[in-house]
C-alpha cells in the first residue's frame, strides 16, 4: 500500500502546522512546513541583504540564494529549522520576519529556489506539506487536499496566545494587523496566490478545537 500525499493550504493561524504535525505523527508520515521555508529566507534576507535605508535589496538576495541551506531536523522529538547549520526555529517567528516574509515570498525567484526542496521530499509519498500553493502548485496531484480557514478574530487570538507562549510580546492589534496583511499580499500576488485547490475540502475550524479539526481532516484520509 502506498502512503499518501497529503496537502494542507490555508490562511494564516488556522492550525495548518501544529494539526499536520500531530496528522503527521499519528499516520507515521513526514511534515513539512513550507512557510518556514519562506520565514528562513527571509531571516537570511533580513540578516545579508538590508539596504541602508532599511529595505531589503531583492536584486542582493537573489544572488546569494544559493548560499542558503535550509534544512529541517529533530531535536527532542520537535522538527527544528536549520538555516546554514544555525538553528533558527525561534527566531522565524520574530515580529521583523513576520512582518516581510509575504514580500519575500511574492517573489518568483525565491518561489522557483524552495520549489525543489518542497516537491524532493514527496517523491516518495508518506508526506503532508502544509502552506499556502501546496494543493495548487506545489502538488497539484496530491492525494487528499485541504484547505483551512477561520474567523480573523479567532485566528489573531490562536495567534496571540502562541506567541505569548513562544516569548514573543506582540499586541493582540498587531498580530490582527499582520495576519491581515499577509493574507492580503498572498492573495493578490500573481505567482501561486493562496487559494483553495478545486479538489480541496474545505474545513472552517473557528468552533472546532484543534482535536476537532484533526479528526475531522482524518475522517476524509483513507488508504489508498
Ligand atoms: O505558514 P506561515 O504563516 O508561517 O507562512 C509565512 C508566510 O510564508 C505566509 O504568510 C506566506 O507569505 C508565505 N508562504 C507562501 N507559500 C507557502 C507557505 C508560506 O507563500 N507554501
Amino acid at each position: 500500500m502506498r502512503k499518501p500525499v497529503i496537502a494542507i493550504d490555508g490562511y494564516s493561524s488556522t492550525g495548518k502546522s501544529s494539526i499536520s504535525k500531530v496528522i503527521a505523527n499519528e499516520l507515521d508520515l513526514i511534515h513539512m512546513d513550507t512557510g518556514a521555508l519562506y520565514r528562513g529566507v527571509t531571516y537570511f534576507a533580513l540578516k545579508n541583504c538590508l539596504e541602508q535605508t532599511g529595505e531589503i535589496n531583492l536584486e542582493k538576495l537573489f544572488a546569494q540564494l544559493p548560499l542558503i541551506k535550509i534544512e529541517f531536523k529533530t531535536v527532542d522529538h520537535e522538527l527544528q529549522i536549520f538555516l546554514n547549520d544555525e538553528d533558527i526555529s525561534q527566531q522565524i517567528r520574530d515580529k521583523e520576519v513576520s512582518s516581510n516574509v509575504s514580500l519575500i515570498a511574492c517573489q518568483k525567484e525565491v518561489r522557483d529556489y524552495l520549489m525543489e526542496t518542497q516537491r524532493s521530499i514527496a517523491k516518495e509519498g508518506g508526506v503532508i506539506l502544509d502552506g499556502r500553493d501546496i494543493g495548487t502548485v506545489v502538488l497539484p496531484d496530491a492525494d487528499f487536499k485541504f484547505f483551512l480557514t477561520a474567523s480573523i478574530e479567532e485566528r489573531t487570538r490562536r495567534r496571540y496566545l502562541e506567541l505569548k507562549s513562544m516569548g514573543v510580546n506582540m499586541l493582540e492589534e498587531e498580530v490582527r494587523e499582520n495576519l491581515t496583511t499577509r493574507d492580503k499580499i498572498d492573495s493578490e500576488r500573481e505567482v501561486a496566490p493562496l487559494k483553495k485547490a478545486e479538489d480541496a475540502i474545505i474545513i472552517d475550524n473557528t468552533t472546532l478545537t484543534k482535536m476537532e479539526t484533526i479528526l475531522l481532516i482524518k475522517s476524509y484520509i483513507h488508504p489508498i
